[in-house]
């Protein structure tokens, strides 16, 4: 995905729209906490336990996959996991979001009968992750499929491409839409996703 992934300590990634550019669906207010507060805390974090260790060196997305493998490294995967899915997170969003084209267009078409069942799907699968979690469109070898994740867990170090996601913390929405983590969901897959992000993700090989 096209971010900064320089190694320690890290930092946090520009927003690439203003606070404001996603409402009404997600309001300024709601920006501010999640970006300037949650995903802040996140790289304040990581770089706090990265001290001294040999994640120290390593760009962000190889630090997720290699703090993933042992337990003992537990916090540290949290973080920046949780770190690398805002970033990613933040890059689905687009104020004026859009439709997909090309090869993505067709294979979702293939994979899902259509956009708008996709969309339908997608939103049923992030209401139905149980606590705090992501929503996923992945690549799995040719097949497009939508997956759900767990706290900080992320489908790359899985050995899937990440194609789109949804952030479905609490955190994510409820100052907006208090417990309608639906309705969030179904505005977001709706107005927000920004399908030419996607389109890069699933051109990008392996
Ligand atoms: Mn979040």
């Amino acid at each position: 995905m096209d971010v900064k992934v320089n190694a320690g300590p890290f930092t946090l990634s520009p927003l690439p729209y203003d606070e404001k550019a996603l409402e009404p669906v997600i309001s300024a207010k709601t920006m501010s906490f999640h970006y300037g507060r949650h995903h802040k805390a996140y790289v304040d974090k990581l770089n706090q336990l990265v001290v001294n260790t040999r994640f120290a060196a390593m760009p962000l997305d190889e630090v997720v996959r290699a703090s993933a493998k042992s337990s003992a490294d537990t916090q540290i995967f949290n973080n920046a996991a949780q770190a690398w899915n805002h970033t990613f997170f933040w890059a689905c969003l687009a104020p004026k979001g859009g439709a997909p084209s090309g090869k993505l267009k067709a294979d979702i078409d293939r994979d899902f009968d259509s956009l708008d069942n996709f969309k339908k799907q997608f939103a049923e699968a992030g209401g139905a992750q149980f606590g705090s979690g992501w929503v996923w469109l992945i690549a799995e070898g040719t097949k497009l499929k939508i997956e759900k994740t767990g706290n900080a867990d992320t489908p790359m170090v899985h050995g899937k491409r990440c194609i789109l996601t949804i952030d479905v913390w609490e955190h994510a929405y409820y100052l907006d839409y208090q417990n309608r983590r639906p309705d969030f969901l179904k505005a977001v897959a709706e107005k927000l996703l920004n399908w030419d992000f996607a389109l890069q993700n699933y051109q990008r090989a392996g």
